[in-house]
């Protein structure tokens, strides 16, 4: 969340160009729309809002180009649906360091990057591989706290 005004000033060119994209025309739009509001955006409110313009797969292909090159990441909202929040740290190909704890709002089903409260280290069993950990801190959120 503090990192968002900082992207609304971003050259988003210069952001995929930075990170081995071109910045074409639909992944321009792609990227205004993911940093529109404070919260993550969910696949599904992607495809309404842009479906006109960018056929499902063509989007798909774009996320998942976005999420190897370390522009945004993936959380999974309450409901299991693919959620994408701008990479607020250094983030750079197949490297992610957004291992921070998330907000979901369990009215509104929002989710916003806590990006100061990073998740434990966890220490496996012999064998065992680790490949993300996800931890969400449930509640109201600020615009459904106003309406209880
Ligand atoms: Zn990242
Ligand atoms: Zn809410
Ligand atoms: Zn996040």
């Amino acid at each position: 969340m503090k990192h968002e005004n900082e992207h609304n000033h971003h050259n988003f060119a210069e952001l995929l160009r930075s990170n081995g994209l071109k910045a074409t025309p639909h992944r321009l739009r792609v990227l205004n729309e993911i940093t529109q509001k404070d919260a993550a955006i969910s696949q599904p409110d992607l495809e309404k809002k842009l479906g006109k313009e960018i056929d499902r797969v063509t989007l798909y292909r774009i996320l998942a180009s976005f999420e190897e090159k370390g522009l945004v990441h993936k959380i999974f909202d309450l409901n299991g649906t693919a959620t994408y929040a701008i990479c607020s740290d250094h983030c750079s190909e197949n490297h992610h360091h957004d291992q921070h704890v998330h907000f979901i709002c369990s009215v509104c089903n929002s989710v916003y990057c806590l990006a100061e409260i990073t998740v434990p280290k966890v220490s496996l069993p012999t064998n065992f591989t680790l490949h993300s950990i996800a931890i969400n801190a449930v509640g109201l959120c600020a615009n459904c706290q106003k309406k209880v």
